[in-house]
């Protein structure tokens, strides 16, 4: 099967492979070499001189140790959202005591720095900002350097979703003043899901040494003591470290400047083909996203026709729309091991299957 949703997203043959290995000792110097060239490389793909934990768990995991590790019951924070993502970063606070400001913005709009300055200046005691970089229910990508940007000037702490943008998209950790970035493992670096990666800068550090929200297995604090002698603190998914190590390795042969320019072109190209069929963006044009592009459902057509057609004819599994989405858009991922030929596919693919289902303006317009 064709794997166009966003994450899990397939896997070069030659991580799959490293997955089947035998297993090592989660304490033994074969791990702790790998450890530290794995944690090396996500440093450096991160474009940060913080820490990278990595965390044996999914996404979302990374986003709850981001968040109790850094913040108290009690404390204000402003979470911003635009998307189905944006408002699960808020409902993970919220569960945790924290005192949640929604900032929320249209579906397909994109976060707006000037309401972000102005929400922080009403209201002074807001301590940090909960934002996602690239709103994966929504195809579209937030403009993080403006908002850090912002975030700086008030001083407050900025925790970033960075689940479907870093590795993909341009996001340097330091230079754009992103204290707490979370990634995960089945986005952008072409391996199963299984870990989350989070980074912590000295300004994060500070926060956790006063952050009393409940934690154990999700504790920043243990991972960075664990860290620095080449372990976790709990066994790890050894499987998707083996992965990961070979991920790395091919990312690097790569190069992150071609690997950004590559979903560049990618998003380019399928955002051209799906006008040319006819079809619409849900996203702001200015904000679209390089690693997933979310497409309007025509009038009249159901969503679930175009997925089921698209499966059955030609094996490509796209993505359904979320929450209030549902059924009104449908979602084409391209991030981590994918190139132009495999959304040219998806797009030849809908051109055939979108007369099937109802949609006559396709075979006009396309031709
Ligand atoms: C995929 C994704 C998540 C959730 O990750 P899980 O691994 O499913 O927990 C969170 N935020 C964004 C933006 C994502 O794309």
């Amino acid at each position: 099967m064709k794997l166009r949703i966003p994450g899990p997203t397939p896997c070069p043959p030659a991580v799959l492979e490293a997955m089947g290995r035998e297993m090592i000792g989660h304490r033994d110097e074969a791990f702790l070499e790998m450890f530290h060239r794995v944690t090396q490389g996500l440093k450096e793909f991160f474009k940060t001189d913080g820490d990278v934990l990595i965390l044996t768990c999914s996404g979302t995991g990374g986003m709850e140790a981001a968040v109790v590790s850094t913040l108290s019951p009690g404390d204000k924070v402003l979470a911003v959202s635009v998307g189905s993502f944006g408002d699960r970063f808020a409902q993970i606070a919220r569960a945790y005591g924290a005192d949640v400001r929604p900032l929320n913005f249209e579906w397909g709009e994109p976060a707006e720095p000037e309401e972000i300055a102005k929400a922080l200046r009403a209201d002074p005691d807001i301590k940090a900002v909960l934002v996602t970089h690239n709103e994966t229910s929504t195809g579209l990508t937030n403009d993080l350097e403006a908002i850090g940007r912002t975030v700086r000037e008030f001083d407050k702490l900025l925790i970033v979703d960075a689940i479907s943008s870093i590795g993909a998209i341009p996001l340097p950790v330091d230079e754009w003043g992103c204290d707490v970035v979370v990634s995960g493992s089945q986005k952008s670096w072409m391996i199963p899901p299984g870990l989350a990666m989070v980074s912590m800068n000295q300004r994060a550090w500070q926060a956790n040494a006063q952050a009393k929200m409940s934690r154990f297995y999700l504790d920043l604090g243990r991972h960075k003591t664990y860290g620095a002698r080449g372990e976790t603190p709990w066994t790890p998914a050894v499987s998707c470290f083996y992965a990961l190590d070979v991920a790395l390795g091919l990312m690097k042969q790569e190069g992150l400047e071609n690997i950004l320019a590559r979903h560049q072109r990618v998003g380019e190209r399928c955002r051209e083909g799906i006008k040319s069929l006819g079809l619409t963006l849900l996203p702001k044009e200015s904000h679209v996203s390089n690693t997933v592009t979310a497409v309007n459902v025509p009038e009249g057509i159901d969503a679930e026709d175009i997925r089921g057609r698209l499966l059955e004819d030609h094996d490509i599994l796209v993505a359904e729309g979320q929450g209030k989405l549902q059924g009104r858009i449908f979602r084409i991922g391209h991030l981590g091991y994918v190139d132009v030929a495999d959304i040219d596919d998806v797009i030849t693919a809908l051109a055939d299957v979108l007369p099937k289902v109802g949609f006559k303006a396709a075979q006009t317009m396309a031709s």
